[in-house]
């Protein structure tokens, strides 16, 4: 697997707006606001070209509108993009009029552009650096390696400066340093999960996951079906019973180097397990053919954990955490599990496979029991679970499910900060009447009623330990672009999960 993004280079300057040498200056304006000191001076340099267009009311400054100008002055050309009116700005906001901007200057040979981002004194510096980071590596981002690529666009922004004042700018190359490692994780994650079943196979998927590993300091294991048959992991060799790719258990381990004893910090261990199907036809339950392409995605948890992973290693984050990837693909075949099939889990409970392809559950189940090897203070997974959460609250939000309130509450908060939204579900203990097997323990399906919430509650027979399911078959993936989000993979929950191990309380 190569990784072709291309990546700018970030540089950080205070200098005066008509000393600014660049191919394009983006210019953030509020809606319908006067013009700062800052930029009536430099715009009387430039012929007063902003004040014109505004008095033609060519541009006010609405949210997600942007112009494209040139201009005489040493900056080549002027972008302004509207943030839309002050007082409703957020982040979020910022993030996506930054988004717009950079989509604009696509088909334009801009090497070098410069954001002015002095006046939005409603941000802390360090998250205002991160966030514009974040959002023009994740704008940039395309998954074109198998189509030729434009030479054109090849020049097309090395290098991104963002110009701040001069009290502000150590904290804004600290966030934007800070947003760059995030960034990449989410690339790493987006470039898994959009590559083809037939390259990202569960032994690509545990390739990829030790390069990382080996690069960023981090311990790896990979089980093979051998082991996961001594470790009695039946749910999971039950899926994998279909496929001739064979099954893979990624184990990563992320330990801090500190120069205080970890003890004395009481440094927390989190597990995050991701799903890592690497194609789900369903198995013998097959799906419709309609779409089934995008079953490619449903390792988008298990590519969640491995960029979560790397940026938490780069950041050096004071936390342990562990990164537990179950990888298989679910196929029909003459070897394949039936519906009817009855397999036990690691943990010893039985489940009936009423319809295989309610399969990833079933090898979360064995990921989950084997977390708690690790004695976790919490353990958060993140899977492409269920098609009904997409009915329940469509691609706007992850379903959130969890056993443990703060971790809830932290995650949420976390959720609103990134933009990477999750809205917590129900676990009602009468879910379980759904579950409950005639032949065994528990049963794989809980029929239709409240889908996403019978999948956690099975999900929740594997844990003892403060719990959190994200739900993210909406959120993983979009046929749609949206502002920062190209169509295809998402890479959701690596910046969520970031923002809540940063904040962990
Ligand atoms: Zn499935």
């Amino acid at each position: 697997m190569k990784n072709l993004s291309r990546v700018p280079r970030f540089s950080y300057e205070s200098k005066n707006l008509a000393e600014i040498s660049a191919d394009v200056l983006i210019l953030p304006l509020f809606d319908n606001e006067k013009l700062p000191k800052e930029l009536t001076d430099f715009d009387k340099k430039i012929n007063n070209a902003v004040k014109n267009i505004l008095d033609a009311k060519d541009f006010s400054g609405k949210k997600n509108s942007v112009l494209l100008f040139h201009s005489s002055g040493k900056a080549k050309r002027i972008l302004l993009i509207g943030l839309g009116e002050n007082k409703k700005i957020s982040m979020e906001t910022i993030r996506a009029s930054i988004s717009n901007g950079i989509s604009a200057l696509k088909n334009i040979s801009a090497a070098k552009a410069a954001i002015r981002l002095s006046g939005l004194d409603s941000f802390a510096s360090e998250d205002l650096g991160q966030a514009v980071v974040e959002t023009v590596l994740l704008s940039l981002y395309e998954f074109t390696q198998y189509k030729k690529t434009d030479e054109k666009k090849k020049s097309y922004l090395k290098e991104i400066c963002l110009l701040a004042d001069k009290k502000d700018l150590s904290e804004i190359k600290k966030g934007g340093e800070t947003g760059e490692k995030i960034a990449r994780a989410v690339i790493l994650a987006r470039d898994l999960a959009n590559e083809p079943a037939n390259v990202v196979t569960p032994a690509t998927l545990a390739e990829e996951a030790v390069k990382m590993a080996k690069l960023n300091g981090i311990k790896h294991k990979i089980l093979e079906i051998k082991d996961m048959k001594r470790l009695g992991m039946g749910a999971l060799l039950g899926v994998a019973k279909g496929s001739e790719e064979p099954a893979k258990f990624i184990i990563l381990e992320y330990k801090p180097k500190l120069k205080v004893k970890s003890e004395e910090l009481k440094v927390q261990t989190i597990v995050l397990v991701g799903k890592g199907i690497t194609f789900d036809s369903g198995g013998i339950s097959i799906k419709p053919s309609q779409s089934m392409d995008e079953m490619k995605y449903d390792m988008a948890g298990g590519a969640t954990v491995i960029g979560a992973m790397q940026a938490a290693a780069q950041l050096i984050l004071p936390i342990n955490l562990i990164g537990l990837i179950p990888s298989t693909e679910n196929l029909p075949s003459g070897t394949a599990q039936r519906p009817g099939d009855i397999v036990r889990a690691m943990n010893g409970k039985t489940i009936e496979v009423l319809n295989t392809d309610a399969e990833g559950r079933m090898i979360l189940a064995d990921a989950l029991v084997y977390a708690k090897k690790y004695n976790p203070d919490a353990v958060i997974d993140f899977a492409t679970l269920t098609g009904a959460i997409v009915v329940a609250i469509g691609e706007h939000a992850s379903g959130l499910f969890s056993n443990n309130e703060n971790l809830e509450k932290n995650l949420k908060k976390a959720g609103e900060a990134t933009g990477e939204r999750v809205w917590p579900m129900p676990l009602y203990e009468e879910y379980f009447e759904q579950i409950k097997g005639d032949l065994a323990d528990i049963r794989n399906i809980g029929g239709k009623e409240g889908g996403p919430s019978t999948a956690a509650k099975f999900l929740e027979q594997f844990t003892d330990f403060p719990w959190a399911h994200l739900d993210i078959a909406g959120t993983a993936w979009t046929t749609k672009p949206k502002p920062y989000r190209p169509k295809g993979a998402t890479g959701v929950g690596v910046r969520l999960i970031i923002e809540t191990l940063i904040n962990w309380e």
